[in-house]
C-alpha cells in the first residue's frame, strides 16, 4: 500500500464516523427515540441500542488504528536510506581532442626553452597586416576572407600578430610559441571551419639562421611522432617571412612509405608525406616594425593549423565534429 492511498483511506474512514456516529446520523436519532418506546420494551431496546453504538465505535477505532499504524510505517520506510548501496559514479569529463593535442605539443615546446604567449582576437589593421608586411590591396585584407568587426579592427586571421606584441613586450632574444584561435571567412565542410585553433612559433636571435628553423621543427616533430620522423622543406611565399617554406613530416603510420596494411595509405593519400604549416625566416620589415635592427638580430616562424593534425591522428574524417560538443564524440579521447 502506498502511503497516499493509506493517508486517504484514513481520511474517508473519519467521514464514514461522521456518517454513523454524528449529530445527524441514524444511531443519534435511534438514542433520541428511546423515551418513546413502550415501558415494557425500552430496556432491550436501550440495549440493543447501546451494544450497536458499541459495535460500531469498536470497529472504526480498530480500522483507525490499522491505518494509523501503516501509515507510521510507510513514512518511515519513505525516509530510510540505506546507507550500503553503492553511490551512483560522477561522469568523468574528457579533454577536447584540440587541447590533447595543443598541450602535448606546449610540453614539448616547454622543454626545448619555449615561452607560451597567448593575447587578443580582435586586433587592429596595424597588427594584423601592416606590421607583418601585409601591403595595402593583399587579398588577405579583403573582406570576403577577413572578419572585420568595426572600422580598422578584425578577428586575427592567424596567431602571427602574436610575434609582434610578444616582441614588443619581451623584446628580444626571444622564443616563443603562440597557440590560439584564428577566424576565417570559410564556409564550413568537411575540411575547412571559419574558426581553428594555430600554433605559431616565433625565435629571434644573433645569428639565426633557416637551418635551425629546420632543426626545430624536425625536433618537435621527431618528438611528437617518433625518432624515425622525417621532414621536408618546400619554398613557398608569405609577405611575413623571407625566405618562406612549407614543411610536411613523414606519415606517421606508414612513415613515408604511402602504404598501410597493403592498401593505400589513409592520413597521407598514398605520398607518404603529410603537410603541415608555413614557415621562413622572418622578414625585416617586421622586425623593423618592433624596433628590432635587422642587421644584428635575425629569427625564424612557423605556424600550422591545429584541427586538420588532430583530424589525421585520431582519424576524424568531418573536422566538424569538434565543434559540435557532442559528448558522445568528445568522450571517445583521452
Ligand atoms: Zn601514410
Amino acid at each position: 500500500m502506498l502511503l497516499a492511498d493509506a493517508e486517504s483511506q484514513l481520511r474517508d474512514l473519519l467521514d464514514i464516523r461522521i456518517r454513523l456516529t454524528g449529530k445527524r446520523s441514524r444511531l443519534v436519532e435511534l438514542k433520541k427515540s428511546i423515551g418513546q418506546i413502550d415501558e415494557s420494551d425500552r430496556s432491550a431496546f436501550a440495549q440493543a441500542v447501546q451494544a450497536l453504538e458499541r459495535d460500531i465505535v469498536s470497529a472504526l477505532e480498530t480500522g483507525e488504528a490499522r491505518l494509523t499504524e501503516r501509515i507510521n510505517e510507510l513514512k518511515i520506510e519513505r525516509e530510510r536510506l540505506d546507507v550500503t548501496i553503492p553511490g551512483r559514479r560522477p561522469r568523468t569529463g574528457h579533454l577536447h581532442p584540440i587541447t590533447i593535442l595543443r598541450q602535448k605539443i606546449e610540453d614539448i615546446f616547454v622543454s626545448m626553452g619555449y615561452a607560451i604567449e597567448d593575447d587578443r582576437e580582435i586586433e587592429t589593421d596595424y597588427y594584423n597586416f601592416d606590421a607583418l608586411n601585409i601591403p595595402d590591396g593583399h587579398p588577405a585584407r579583403e573582406s570576403q576572407d577577413t572578419f572585420y568587426t568595426t572600422d580598422g579592427f578584425a578577428l586575427r586571421s592567424q596567431t602571427s600578430t602574436v610575434q609582434i606584441r610578444a616582441m614588443e613586450r619581451r623584446g628580444v632574444p626571444l622564443r616563443v610559441i603562440a597557440p590560439g584561435r584564428v577566424f576565417r571567412r570559410d564556409t564550413p565542410d568537411m575540411t575547412h571551419v571559419p574558426m581553428f585553433h594555430q600554433i605559431e612559433g616565433l625565435c629571434v636571435d644573433k645569428g639565426i639562421t633557416m637551418a635551425h628553423l629546420k632543426g626545430t621543427v624536425t625536433e618537435w616533430l621527431k618528438r611528437l611522432f617518433g625518432e624515425d620522423t622525417v621532414t621536408r622543406f618546400r619554398p613557398s611565399y608569405f609577405p611575413f617571412t623571407e625566405p618562406s617554406a612549407e614543411f610536411d613530416f613523414s606519415c606517421f603510420v606508414c612513415h613515408g612509405s604511402g602504404t598501410s596494411n597493403g592498401d593505400r595509405c589513409r592520413p597521407c593519400k598514398g605520398s607518404g608525406w603529410i603537410e603541415l604549416g608555413g614557415s621562413g625566416m622572418v622578414h625585416p620589415n617586421v622586425l623593423r616594425a618592433v624596433g628590432v635592427d635587422p642587421t644584428v638580430y635575425s629569427g625564424f616562424a612557423f605556424g600550422f593549423g591545429l584541427e586538420r593534425m588532430a583530424a589525421l591522428m585520431y582519424n576524424i574524417d568531418d573536422i566538424r565534429h569538434m565543434f559540435e560538443n557532442d559528448v558522445r564524440f568528445l568522450k571517445q579521447f583521452k
